[in-house]
């Protein structure tokens, strides 16, 4: 997606070999109408595979979502890194590592929200290691929903989560490639 790669171009750093800074445009302040435009580039490229649900994991996943459930016309859930009090005992819980906190942490769905009906579309900012989307993943298999596929907005492609998952067979689409932040540089795939 060529206007994501300009702004990420615009917008983004390089904070270290391993890690890009988006926060002017996805993970701190968010630029609604580039998100508009990723929900409709998503819904484009999923609608036929009639999603009745877009799951996500907070904090960074839910405005991109909410554009692509949006479009779609089906709800978003996004999956909680802390138990609220409001949330009841039957609930999905997996173990995932954080990427940038460095830290384990527990993501949660209530079991009422996916059923074995749903058509699922996991959504998620950016993948590196896939640890966000697989414990998602867990979570759409305990529920027996189907699972339609994995749109990524920022693929960065020397790190192994998008690969991994694609080995799964499971269908992972993602707007922009990065294939190295080397030297400060952000370069894409073609
Ligand atoms: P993974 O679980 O795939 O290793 O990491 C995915 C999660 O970590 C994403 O939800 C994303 O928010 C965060 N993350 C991974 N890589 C980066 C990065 O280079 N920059 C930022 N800002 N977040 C990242």
């Amino acid at each position: 997606m060529e206007l994501l790669k300009q702004r990420i171009l615009e917008a983004g750093s390089v904070v270290s070999d391993q890690v890009v800074k988006l926060d002017a445009i996805l993970n701190h302040q968010v630029d609604p109408a580039l998100i508009k435009e990723m929900g409709r580039e998503f819904a484009r490229r999923f609608v036929e595979s009639s999603p009745t649900k877009v799951l996500t994991v907070e904090s960074s996943g839910i405005p991109l979502s909410f554009a692509v459930a949006s479009e779609l016309g089906v709800p978003f859930i996004f999956a909680r890194r802390k138990k609220s009090v409001t949330m009841g005992e039957d609930t999905y819980c997996e173990r995932v590592p954080s990427f940038t906190k460095g830290i384990v942490t527990d993501i949660m769905v209530s079991s009422q929200y996916i059923t074995a009906n749903d058509r699922i579309l996991i959504i998620d900012d950016i993948i590196a290691n896939g640890d966000a989307a697989r414990g998602l993943i867990r979570i759409v298999e305990r529920s027996g929903a189907e699972l339609v596929g994995v749109g990524i907005a920022v693929e960065k492609a020397f790190q192994a989560g998008g690969r991994a998952i694609r080995e799964q067979g499971i269908r992972t689409e993602s707007l922009v490639t990065i294939t190295s932040l080397d030297q400060g540089n952000i370069v894409f795939a073609e």
